[in-house]
């Protein structure tokens, strides 16, 4: 079959496994009403499975062949619910509950950044606090967004609350643009997350950042959470609340192949709106930015 025949599942696999079988799931969350400017990115996982199908197995750079030694597929979405919000969360957290009790690690498509509550959920359910490397222009620790305590602007505060995240392993990279107040990225810094803002990565490499962050953040177990507008608006046009003087593409790559030797266990790529997408762009670096994160995972073979 060509590449533009057939149904598109992420990267063209074949889409039928039981998640029991399986070392990783691929699974799509269509969802948008957690957004706080323009929807979009419940179109998000359909954007990506169609540019994703452009891609090939082994990774050229790092030589990656994830799939000669992981089970891996595309599992589908998540039934969400486009009325109820609080419901949505509930959905997701469930699907996530079963999914982890299998011991697969999850690669999700997004949707918008509400989903990583209940994915973290249901990944600290498992393994305890975990974690995290968050790409994004934004920090997404508000308290409450027009008195809403669920939103995409709020995940990772609601995450500390319920104690999914140990603070001390949690980096924010590419952070920037206006704020509510000028200390708004603070709160971050005091419960002993590492704030990297976007000013600090413009023009360098992004490699000997990450040796710090693989320093920082050491064994145990950590998830991977990258917002597609951490990149700049030129790379990712595809999105509900860009901001200038982000990330360019090869420093998302470092980041991503800098992860390599974390204990991750589960990883996520969110906010893609495919309808400002005009070129396919956004979604084509999310599929390949998704692939990526594929050839970080914990027990993938390198090629000599
Ligand atoms: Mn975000
Ligand atoms: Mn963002």
């Amino acid at each position: 079959m060509p590449r533009f025949g057939g149904i598109a599942t992420f990267m063209r696999l074949p889409g039928r496994s039981d998640p029991a079988d399986l070392d990783v799931a691929v699974v799509g969350v269509p969802l948008d009403i957690g957004t706080s400017n323009r929807p979009g990115a419940r179109f998000g996982p359909r954007g990506i499975r169609d540019e994703s199908v452009l891609l090939r197995p082994y990774n050229m750079a790092t030589r990656a062949a994830p799939f000669d030694s992981l089970r891996i597929d595309d599992i589908g979405d998540v039934a969400t619910n486009p009325y109820n919000l609080t419901d949505a969360v509930a959905r997701i957290e469930a699907r996530y509950r079963e999914l982890t009790a299998h011991g697969l690690i999850t690669v999700t498509m997004g949707g918008d950044h509400t989903v990583v509550l209940p994915v973290l959920r249901a990944m600290a359910a498992v393994h305890g606090p975990v974690g995290l490397v968050h790409v994004d222009a934004h920090t997404d620790i508000n308290d409450a967004m027009f008195g809403e305590k669920i939103a995409h602007g709020t995940p990772f505060r609601r995450a500390v609350e319920e104690g999914l995240l140990d603070g001390p392993r949690v980096v924010q990279i590419g952070v920037r643009g206006t704020g509510y107040a000028a200390d708004d990225f603070d709160w971050s810094r005091r419960q002993g997350f590492r704030v990297v803002q976007a000013e600090e990565c413009w023009h360098r490499s992004l490699a000997p950042l990450m040796e710090e962050v693989r320093a920082q953040i050491g064994a145990g177990p950590v998830y991977l959470s990258f917002d597609i507008d951490g990149l700049d608006p030129a790379y990712a046009p595809g999105t509900g609340t860009p901001e200038v003087g982000g990330l360019t593409t090869a420093q998302a790559l470092e980041i991503i192949r800098g992860c390599r030797g974390l204990e991750l266990v589960g990883c996520d790529l969110v906010e893609v709106a495919p309808i400002y997408d005009t070129t396919g762009a956004t979604s084509l670096t999310a599929a390949n930015l998704l692939y990526e994160m594929i050839c970080v995972l914990p027990g993938v073979e390198y090629r000599s």
